[in-house]
């Protein structure tokens, strides 16, 4: 049932949205972003994506002093993440591509509600689907969910799009001689010294062979080139296939 075209879950920060501001979303941001998944779309490559909701509220901060339980600071983090969901979504719209916003938490005035199978029908129809309100339950994190619905949709690869080039054995704003690691096994990306993702995160991509692909977001044309296999602008845990 599913295509053998090309189909990539890409994933970033809420952060990344924010740009200079350091909150809220900044247009000129998502505008970019948007060109960058429309040469994907162009390139008849299949695309999903899981945006965090950071630049807006993490649920552990929120949950900091003892006043918001943690639980109800989690809803409102996934909350978060719908409200930057449908800001790309206006973004990649203005770009001329169709999208679908799909929450795991019913919002049904707002968008869809996450439907597996019918993401899949919108991505074999060249849509790009926004996956919202992360896995729908606290306790989690945007990442396992990009990693859940990278598996569910049968990606290729799971691209977790950055601001740095890929995986360091330190540090690289503090230590001048961190070395970037080209290839990881998931037993490497584990160590709690090297951040890929979180380990729940990880240990899904690793039970299911799904390649985790780290790379800089922000340098045009990079998403496609290294979608189109080229290794050097980026990281991989696991194998590609
Ligand atoms: N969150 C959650 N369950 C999920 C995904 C996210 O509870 O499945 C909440 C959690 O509070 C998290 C917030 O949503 O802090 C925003 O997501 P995340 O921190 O992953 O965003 P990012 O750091 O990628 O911007």
């Amino acid at each position: 049932m599913q295509s053998k075209r090309s189909r990539v879950l890409v994933k970033f920060s809420g952060e990344a949205l924010a740009g200079e501001n350091g909150f809220g979303i900044d247009t000129k941001i998502l505008g970019f972003i948007a060109s960058e998944i429309r040469s994907l779309v162009e390139n008849k490559i299949e695309v999903g994506i899981v945006i965090g909701g950071g630049n807006i509220i993490r649920g552990v901060s929120a949950a900091q002093d003892g006043v918001i339980r943690r639980t109800s600071a989690d809803y409102m983090g996934m909350l978060a993440t719908v409200i930057n969901a449908v800001a790309m979504q206006e973004a990649l719209e203005h770009a001329g591509l169709d999208v679908r916003v799909q929450s795991a938490i019913e919002l049904k005035e707002i968008c869809e509600s996450y439907i597996y199978r019918r993401a899949i029908r919108h991505l074999e129809k060249g849509r790009v689907v926004i996956f919202g309100a992360g896995t729908g339950n606290p306790f989690f994190t945007t990442d396992t969910a990009a990693t859940l619905r990278a598996i569910e949709i049968g990606a290729n690869m799971i691209i977790k799009a950055t601001k740095v080039d890929g995986v360091y054995d330190k540090d690289p704003n503090k230590f001048s001689d961190a070395k970037k690691l080209d290839t990881l096994s998931y037993e490497e990306a584990l160590d709690d010294r090297i951040k890929v993702m979180d380990d729940t995160a990880i240990a899904l991509a690793k039970d299911n062979r799904l390649p985790i692909v780290v790379c800089n977001m922000f340098k045009a044309g990079n998403l496609l080139k290294i979608i189109q296999g080229d290794n050097g602008l980026c990281s991989v845990v696991g194998q590609r296939q």
